[in-house]
């Protein structure tokens, strides 16, 4: 069978992109597979046109609901009907109807909780499941910088299945990562097709600030000089809403923000416009991107510091992805490490947390499902956050040989200084990366065990030597009317009359 054929029927695609045909070639040889392939090169293609080549059914599963949306969106437009997404979007009565019809549907998406339940698990069961797809394989490492506790099951749900031909997908993945994904899939032979991470075409540019003042007014400043379209990531929502505004009244009037608060409709909304080329700007928390598969973004501007280099890299690698020249900005003023560092603690239930609820639990008594899911009183007095309420609660359902309540306390605590501990790890490896001398591509390279490429690289970084002027708007008031001065002035009114130079 030629696979381009296959390729040209169901896609409409001419050629493979770097990986996907040893990908879909190793799995239909019969090779468990995992594959790092970075974000944007078509990684869900390799499970979608390998599908049309097995008889059986293809299980997907995938940590986020918007993504499994779409990825279904993605195969239907496409053409393929039998394709559904199992997941809580669903309420009971078509969840009913998915499961009675479910022989019907050639690509199951479904989430790792719903896998959980006995009775989506005997469904499954009786299915020909011929290619078993973890996404986001990165999710099941404890090491990983989005461990999932919901994904530390799948090695059990994929035995319950009778070990089906598996496919691990990750865009990237030290080498301690993806030991840990075969060892926890149980994958004992394999095959493992790994792309380089680089994206030879996007700069690194880091720029160090003295203060959060003059922050701002170079974010302005490089905008406005800055060819667009271009994404500027911020880790907070109202600095993310602050800096839009501030933007578009002040010479980009095609920015709006975009991040988790704002409605469905509006987000839609606001990617769409972006996307057809209608706005210039998104200033955007990480809620932004996935899915969004523009080709022509020219720039990325961080103004906070990520919380670790995987969702730098995933974020960056959404510029330039039609190949063309495109820059990765990253504002640094001194202290910066301390957002992430507390947003890393925030996600984390703290020891006052674990032990002031311990103590509010029945005397002696494991807490059952139904005492932790119904118990809104203690999430709300103990200042649980989501993320922090699921991460007791998935110790609680799942004590695994845990005795008693004294030994899981002791064993919440332990996860928690772990993950912490790689939290603050990734973000101590992300200063030295700034504060760097050396090339900021190799400290990349190196950090994900991958040999610096031989072929050298035009544009690399700014520790190499680049100008930011190339990648300057042809048409920028400040690149054709003023002098450095006269553009100093400028933005100092701008700044004074937003109210932000104070
Ligand atoms: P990711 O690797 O980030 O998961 P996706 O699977 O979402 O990427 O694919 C990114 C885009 O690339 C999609 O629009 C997809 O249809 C497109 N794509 C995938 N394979 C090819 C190909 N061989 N040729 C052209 N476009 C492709």
């Amino acid at each position: 069978m030629e696979l381009e054929k296959v390729l040209f029927k169901h896609f409409g695609y001419q050629t493979f992109k770097t990986g996907q045909k040893e990908v879909i070639s190793s799995l239909l040889g019969g090779n468990h597979t995992i594959a790092m392939l970075p974000t944007g090169t078509g990684k869900s293609l390799c499970y979608q046109l390998t599908g049309y080549c097995l008889a059986g059914h293809i299980l997907i599963i995938s940590p986020l609901l918007s993504l499994m949306q779409d990825q279904v969106e993605q195969l239907m437009k496409f053409g393929e009907k039998r394709v559904i997404a199992l997941n809580s979007f669903l309420d009971s009565e078509k969840r009913g109807y998915v499961l009675r019809n479910l022989t019907k549907y050639k690509y199951i998406f479904i989430s790792p909780e719903m896998l959980r339940l006995p009775a989506i698990m005997k469904k499954l069961q009786g299915l020909d499941i011929s290619l078993f797809v973890v996404d986001e394989a990165h999710c099941i490492s404890q090491w990983g910088f989005d461990f999932r506790p919901e994904y530390s099951k799948l090695g059990e749900f994929r035995r319950k299945l009778g070990n089906p031909l598996t496919l691990a997908l990750t865009a990237t993945a030290t080498k301690k990562v993806s030991e840990d994904i075969i060892q926890s899939l149980d994958l004992k032979e394999y095959n493992k097709i790994v792309s380089t991470i680089d994206r030879p075409n996007i700069a690194f540019y880091v720029e160090e600030v003295p203060n959060y003042h003059d922050k701002q007014s170079r974010l302005l400043e490089l905008v406005l000089q800055l060819q667009k379209p271009g994404i500027v990531y911020f880790s907070s929502k109202k600095v993310a809403e602050q800096m839009a505004s501030l933007l578009a009244e002040k010479g980009t009037s095609r920015t709006m923000a975009y991040h988790g608060g704002l409605d469905q409709e509006q987000r839609i909304l606001i990617q769409q416009q972006f996307i057809h080329g209608q706005l210039d700007v998104i200033c955007a928390t990480s809620a932004f991107g996935m899915g969004v598969n523009k080709e022509n973004i020219r720039f990325i501007i961080h103004y906070h510091m990520p919380m670790q280099i995987e969702s730098y890299l995933q974020e960056i690698g959404r510029a330039g992805r039609d190949g063309e020249a495109s820059i990765a900005v990253l504002l640094y003023s001194p202290g910066d490490e301390q957002l992430p560092l507390q947003l890393a603690e925030g996600e984390l239930p703290s020891e006052l947390q674990i032990d002031w609820l311990f103590s509010h639990f029945p005397q002696g008594e494991w807490p059952n499902d139904y005492f932790l899911d119904e118990n809104q009183y203690l999430r709300e007095q103990g200042g649980f956050s989501e993320v922090q309420w699921r991460i007791i609660q998935d110790f609680i359902k799942n004590p695994q040989g845990i005795p008693n309540l004294e030994h899981l306390k002791l064993k919440i605590k332990e996860f928690v200084n772990e993950r912490l501990k790689v939290k603050k790890e990734s973000i101590h490896f992300q200063k030295k990366w700034i504060k760097s001398k050396s090339c900021r591509r190799d400290l990349i390279l190196d950090y994900f065990e991958e040999d610096a490429g031989t072929v050298e690289i035009r544009n690399c970084c700014d520790v190499c030597g680049i100008g930011l002027n190339q990648y300057h708007a042809k048409d920028t008031v400040q690149s054709h009317h003023l002098n450095e001065g006269m553009w100093k002035d400028y933005l100092a009114k701008i700044l004074l009359n937003s109210g932000l130079s104070e």
